[in-house]
């Protein structure tokens, strides 16, 4: 008799099913914005991370044709062999010059960049501390450099100073690494306070700050920038996936790191570059920040009123102090069912549980963007409060 191969995967959905964890994968079916076409349906867009409104902004989708009439589609090779050209270096001298950085290496996405750095920087013999929820490509890239993981409490350097004091130094290199902002809780790691405790010891220093460029920091410079600390922290990864709208990403920081980096990172040796339409984008992306801050300060108007009216509501939005705003509803069939009534009302907010979030945790993420107009405030909380009153969430 054959044994069945593929059971485990029957076995696994059907438990995720049961559980209330499968996700459901929706389509959209127009560009991003405000208002969003999905399933065919048009609704309010309370759900993607296109926090300034740059995924379909005239300028940037005018640079990226323009480069594609200039360079082609796409580059044909990896960064190391014939990958590199000269709209990447012109991408990573702007970056590196918005942020007030040494140096800046671009990468296909967030989650390269992290796979890039952490292996180059650390291996074997060496340790790794890292906040206890950092995002997942941090936990993978931590694994996949091999060396030893300690988790430190949440956003907590008295924890990380113990952990560390813990920990006997027979390592031969030690890293600190967290996020900037958190991107399931919104909250932000007290930068200032963990260098200390990572200089004290000798630790290299790292921050993942995907949800805070083009969000935190003057005009959006990112969390270096929020904290004064440019020169200092070691590493800064950022996203162009983001804020920037585009697809992408990068590590800022010092020129020693970011040139050993195009000699060592494996993203960056062994997967082809990023397309010349998407890098024209980007820098499209750096001249309008460089030039305004009025996306930015809209983002962050959008983001107090919003907070504020959901507090007014009874809801609980944790600890987020940026546009990233959580609404906790505990298990995982309750928030998927409070994100279904909501697409019926019209807006589009996901249910996020376990794995992204710890079980029993499970929440509607709300992501503010300067795209939406105080008219549209208004009509996702009157939908968040007419299902939180409905389901028993609010009274
Ligand atoms: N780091 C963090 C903290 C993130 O939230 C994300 C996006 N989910 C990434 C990295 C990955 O970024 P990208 O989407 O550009 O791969």
């Amino acid at each position: 008799m054959s044994v069945d191969k593929l059971a485990f995967i029957r076995d696994d959905v059907a438990a995720l099913t049961e559980q209330g964890l499968l996700i459901n994968i929706r389509t959209i079916q127009s560009p991003q914005g405000a208002w969003i076409t999905v399933d065919g349906k048009k609704v309010l867009n309370l759900c993607s991370n296109n926090y300034l409104g740059l995924a379909n902004h005239p300028q940037l989708k005018e640079a990226a044709k323009g480069a594609i009439d200039e360079y082609g589609v796409g580059p044909a090779a990896v960064r190391s062999i014939a990958g590199t050209m000269a709209i990447h270096l012109e991408l990573e001298e702007r970056l590196a010059r918005f942020k007030g950085a040494e140096g800046v290496v671009s990468f296909q996405s967030g989650f390269c960049a992290n796979q890039a750095v952490i292996p180059a920087l650390v291996g074997r013999e060496d340790v790794i501390f890292s906040d206890e929820l950092n995002h997942a490509s941090i936990i993978d890239g931590a694994r996949l450099s091999r060396a030893q993981i300690e988790r430190y409490p949440h956003c907590d350097p008295a924890g990380l100073e113990r952990v560390i004091a813990d920990k006997e130094k027979n390592y031969r290199r030690a890293l600190v690494v967290t996020d900037g902002v958190f991107s399931m809780d919104g909250d932000i790691a007290p930068l200032d306070k963990l260098y200390e405790v990572a200089e004290r010891h000798n630790c290299l220093f790292m921050v993942d700050d995907a949800h805070g460029e083009g969000v935190m920091g003057r005009g959006g410079r990112g969390i270096v920038d929020h904290f004064g600390l440019h020169g200092r922290v070691d590493v800064e990864v950022g996203t162009l996936s983001k804020a920037f709208g585009v697809v992408g990403g990068y590590v800022a920081g010092k020129k020693l790191i970011t040139d050993y980096l195009r000699q060592r990172a494996r993203p960056f040796l062994f997967s082809s570059a990023v397309t010349p339409g998407d890098v024209a984008a980007c820098i499209a992306g750096v001249d309008l920040l460089e030039r305004s801050t009025d996306l930015v300060d809209k983002l962050w108007d959008n983001t107090r009123f919003f907070k504020a009216a959901m507090k007014n509501l009874g809801f609980d939005i944790g600890a987020s102090v940026t546009p990233i705003t959580p609404v906790m509803l505990g298990e995982a069939p309750l928030a998927k069912e409070f994100s279904r009534q909501l697409f019926e009302e019209g807006v589009f907010a996901m249910a996020l549980g376990f794995p992204t979030v710890p079980r029993g945790k499970a929440r509607i993420r709300v992501m503010i963007s300067a795209t939406l107009e105080r008219t549209d405030l208004e009509f996702g909380l009157q939908a968040f409060e007419c299902v939180g009153k409905r389901l028993g969430v609010i009274e």
